[in-house]
């Protein structure tokens, strides 16, 4: 089975197509700055070099023609193949309080999606127009796979803000989460290299990448995620402030006359690591930077540690213990200098890392000693072949109901 997955940015398309039998990916790509004079449209095809061209591509519907030209020669270059795109997967940012599962998509869960602009305005309206363009070039089935699905499961008590509780009802104003489909695939698949049931562990999962989010997973399922209504709260990241005291931004609108559009970027564009470090928002040209002897940099490291050690610490007291944490995601992968300084402090728990092991971290790996009260773990990240998991169970799912389904209409 071919199950293509899609990720639609403002100005982006990510695609990757997947044969199920394995789990290869086929082909993937990207279409970069959609909408401007000149777009830069990247692909690979069956493990080969990376294309690279330049093309005027004005919009979202015109970027999934060009995939689907691609997808017909990827397929074409496959020898002895007769695979086809037979369903496709939509990374969703928000499915607000409605969906805690990935869905086969109809007309109603597209009007969701829409419903739910207000809540991700930069992120559901470019997913939206993924969904559509795709729909229109390939008649087969098409699946919602949301961000905020995996965190549905939190308690009322860690979602709900102490605002009064009808304004929070009238507008869906609560904690929602997000990168629920690195944070799901992450902590099963750790689970797995350890041999332990997921369902019976306290885990937390560490997704550090330019976004960062980090989740507490009781039994398998999210009980509390430092994200909230937005991608904004929680840890310190690239370019975002994480939690801060809100009143900060009145006292900025009034002494720097800022609008609420420039506060915005501000909070999301301009702060975090790049803000604070004033050098990058590339922790990789900070660390350097630090070692250097600059200042504000060592100090960003230190901000972005503490925040992460902090959180930690919260979460393995609202589980009441924890059994593994798990590190993923551009920084939780590669940077073993941060996976060190964070774990440092964290011996009061038990933890005890094998400094060799997490220098030489390659892959899915336990960075901690045996004895080490509590496993410590890296695992690469893939949120599209969750995606296409989810897709394929999904419409399996639908056959199944609708093979159930044919004998009463044979009765009536
Ligand atoms: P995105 O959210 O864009 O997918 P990634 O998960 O790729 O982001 O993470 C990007 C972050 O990972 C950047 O801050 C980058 O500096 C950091 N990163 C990548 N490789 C390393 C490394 N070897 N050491 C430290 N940081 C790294």
């Amino acid at each position: 089975m071919g199950i293509l997955v899609i990720n639609c940015g403002s100005s982006t398309l990510k695609y990757k197509l997947f044969e199920t039998k394995g789990e290869r990916a086929i082909s993937f790509g990207v279409i970069e700055r959609i909408g401007e004079e000149e777009s830069a449209v990247k692909y690979c095809i069956a493990g080969g070099r990376v294309n690279e061209k330049k093309r005027k591509v004005p919009s979202h519907d015109y970027a999934f023609g060009l995939v689907a030209d691609i997808l017909r020669d990827a397929l074409c270059e496959i020898p002895d193949s007769h695979m086809s795109v037979d369903a496709v997967g939509h990374r969703v940012v928000h499915g607000g309080s409605k969906y805690s599962d990935s869905i086969l998509i109809d007309s109603q869960v597209i009007a969701d999606i829409k419903g739910y602009i207000n809540l991700a305005p930069l992120h559901n309206p470019p997913n939206l127009a993924g969904i559509e363009a795709a729909m229109k070039v390939l008649p087969v089935p098409q699946v919602a796979v949301f961000d905020t699905a995996f965190h549905q499961s939190m308690p009322e008590h860690a979602y709900t803000y102490g605002l009064p509780y009808k304004l929070c009802e009238k507008h869906g104003i609560r904690r929602y989460g997000f990168h629920g489909s690195s944070h799901a695939f992450v902590s099963q698949y750790a689970a797995d290299l350890m041999g332990l049931p997921l369902e019976e562990m306290k885990m937390i999962t560490c997704h550090l990448g330019s976004g960062s989010s980090i989740t507490a997973i009781q039994n398998g399922r999210s009980v509390d995620t430092s994200m909230g209504m937005t991608p904004l709260a929680g840890v310190m990241m690239g370019t975002r402030t994480g939690s801060f005291d809100p009143s900060i931004t009145y006292f900025l609108e009034d002494k720097e006359g800022l609008s609420h559009k420039e506060l915005d970027s501000l909070l999301n564009k301009k702060s975090g690591l790049l803000g604070v470090s004033g050098i990058s928002n590339d922790l990789r040209d900070i660390l350097s930077a630090a070692k250097g002897g600059n200042q504000r940099a060592q100090l960003a490291i230190a901000m972005h540690n503490y925040g992460i050690i902090k959180t930690i610490g919260a979460y393995a007291a609202a589980m009441n213990g924890v059994d593994a944490i798990v590190f993923t995601a551009g920084i939780g992968e590669n940077s073993s200098d941060i996976r060190e300084a964070i774990c440092s402090h964290l011996s009061y728990l038990g933890v005890v890392v094998d400094k060799q092991l997490n220098r030489d971290a390659d892959g899915a790996c336990v960075v901690s000693e045996v004895g080490s009260c509590v496993n410590i773990l890296v695992v690469p990240t893939d949120e599209e072949l969750f995606i296409a998991r989810e897709t394929e169970r999904c419409v399996a799912d639908q056959c199944f109901s609708s093979a159930h389904e044919k004998p009463k209409t044979v009765v009536r």
